[in-house]
């Protein structure tokens, strides 16, 4: 995709959601955080539904401390691999608490060295808690850059790379939630919606089909 076209095609989901934001409840970087850490391999709905039973009590390391493991695997045994992400919550609480006065810690280092966290939760937390410009790549976002065209890559960690290449920084802040709720609810996996996607023009998958194919495609 040319850079022109790439400002275009920003611009255009801008005039749409001028304010994106996550779909995860949250209060504070620490609760963000518990909440990404729970969305691995879930939606964010299964996650929300889970994190509301405890929210309201925990909202701090400390106070996920003394609400202790046994009752946070209780509040969340509808989301996979609960087990595993209770044990690793539980820890990363227990160093925040000891070792960031309580804090979430606002460098990608320290919250990669956290259990359970990964680069991929690392940049959401940066992005959404702290606003930084980075763009974590999730399964919609790797599938929207990889067919329009916009930053093409074999892997999340490619198109992530490719992505911080092309996005002009007007729309880099931003950039993660515009390509995550369109590949959420318009260039969906099976059946792209097409039709009504306003980046249509500039996509190179829409540009492969004939028109007639992207109305079949488009047909939910
Ligand atoms: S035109 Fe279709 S394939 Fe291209 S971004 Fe839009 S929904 Fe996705």
């Amino acid at each position: 995709m040319k850079a022109s076209e790439i400002h275009e095609f920003f611009g255009r989901l801008a005039a749409q959601d001028p304010e994106p934001r996550t779909e995860l409840a949250y209060t504070n970087p620490y609760t963000l955080l518990i909440a990404v850490v729970l969305s691995a391999q879930a939606t964010d709905k299964s996650v929300n539904i889970a994190t509301q039973r405890f929210f309201k009590e925990v909202r701090t390391p400390q106070a996920m401390l003394d609400f202790g493991e046994a009752a946070l695997q209780e509040c969340i045994r509808s989301i996979g691999l609960y087990r595993t992400k209770a044990k690793n919550i539980m820890e990363l609480s227990r160093i925040l608490a000891h070792q960031f006065q309580g804090q979430v810690p606002q460098d990608r280092t320290s919250l990669e060295a956290l259990p359970g966290v990964g680069r991929k939760t690392a940049n959401v937390v940066l992005n959404v808690a702290f606003g930084q410009p980075t763009l974590a790549v999730d399964t919609h976002i790797f599938r929207v850059a990889n067919r329009t065209g916009l930053a093409p890559g074999k892997t999340p960690r490619a198109v992530e790379d490719a992505l911080l290449q092309v996005v002009p920084d007007a729309w880099l802040l931003h950039a993660h939630n515009w390509l995550i709720l369109h590949g959420r609810y318009v260039c969906v996996a099976r059946s792209p919606k097409c039709n009504v996607c306003c980046v249509r023009d500039l996509c190179a998958q829409a540009r492969t089909l004939e028109p007639r194919a992207i109305a079949v495609e488009c047909h939910d």
